[in-house]
């Protein structure tokens, strides 16, 4: 699968963990991040986005999301910032190249964007980053059960990140040959052959699983244009979108949640953003810091996409938001 991983979004290494949550923490490991770094990424993400930069020590902050992509504003990452962690909102590629002045360690959450791509390339060939990380949870655009993965071009943080999922150990068979030393502490982050084997099955499809998710998101846009509501932002001209969420935003949300789920629609909403939960609490990060952030996430309702959507399953879903609405 790590083979596989490499080539299909063109970066030198790719290393294999049982999740992605064990992959972000074994980048921030792998960086050398810890106590007094600053790790700067989107409030609207999965927690884990954050909660990586706590498992080594350091401290995760919070800058705005840019309202036109929903991804985090990166020209808003301040000076003195020690890493970002770019996430790729939906399967939209965050724009890397508006970051100001390049953070020390620039690593990429493309737990929702595997297999999209920019003008620089596929996401993952870490063009303008030192790591990309993905997650093979079963939402997300391809699975293993569960697993994750890093990808970089750096020899050095291969073998680091190889390392961190490994208990730290390292072999040394000049020494003796049974001898091994552990220089660090490290996890057993291990992903299991049977995990790899139906990530490699997984990955030859997943130019199959982009193009029927491209084709349901287009569905959706052409039937939801005339709704009071708005569209999820589109992938610019020559990029690409993996549509792993499709998210519009409505007034009066809990109604048309509510409204949705008692037709027996499966709607969620991606994501409370992160400093409003209680643990994020001691960061001292306010909502009124955030007001893109919070404006979106009012009104966001993710609706039903997936591979398998039935277009006639998908009308049910657009029927009864017309109706809702
Ligand atoms: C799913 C997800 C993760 C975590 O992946 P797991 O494999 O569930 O540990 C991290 N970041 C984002 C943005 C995600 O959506």
């Amino acid at each position: 699968m790590e083979e596989a991983l490499a080539r299909t979004v063109q970066a030198r290494f790719a290393v294999a963990f049982s999740n992605g949550t064990a992959a972000l923490h074994a980048a921030m490991a792998a960086a050398d991040l810890g106590p007094g770094d600053t790790v700067v990424t989107s409030p609207l993400s999965f927690l884990a986005s954050a909660n990586c930069a706590r498992y080594v020590g350091a401290v995760p902050s919070f800058v705005d999301i840019d309202p036109a992509t929903l991804n985090l504003d990166l020209s808003k990452v301040p000076r003195g910032a020690s890493a970002v962690v770019a996430v790729h909102y939906a399967g939209l590629p965050a724009d890397l190249s508006r970051l100001g002045e390049r953070p020390r360690v620039v690593v990429e959450d493309a737990a929702h964007a595997l297999g999209a791509s920019t003008p620089d390339g596929p996401v993952g060939n870490c063009a303008r980053s030192d790591m990309c990380t993905f997650s093979f949870h079963p939402v997300k655009v391809v699975t293993t059960g569960e697993g994750g993965a890093v990808t970089t071009n750096d020899a050095d943080l291969a073998e680091r990140l190889r390392r961190f999922r490994n208990h730290g150990i390292v072999q040394h068979p000049e020494r003796d040959p049974w001898f091994y030393d552990v220089e660090g502490v490290g996890f057993n982050y291990r992903m299991t052959d049977i995990q790899a084997a139906l990530g490699g099955s997984q990955l030859g499809r997943l130019g199959y699983f982009i193009a029927r998710r491209s084709q349901l998101a287009a569905r959706y846009r052409q039937a939801l244009a005339s709704l009071p509501l708005t569209l999820p932002p589109e992938a610019p001209a020559d990029w690409s979108h993996a549509y792993h969420l499709f998210p519009v935003q409505v007034d009066d949300r809990r109604r048309v949640f509510d409204g949705l789920r008692s037709a027996g629609i499966r709607c969620q909403v991606h994501y409370v953003p992160i400093y409003r939960h209680s643990s994020f609490a001691g960061l001292g990060a306010r909502p009124s810091d955030f007001t893109a952030t919070e404006e979106a996430y009012e009104r966001l309702l993710s609706l039903p996409l997936y591979p398998d959507l039935a277009e006639s399953d998908q009308d049910r879903v657009i029927d009864a938001l017309t109706k809702l609405l």
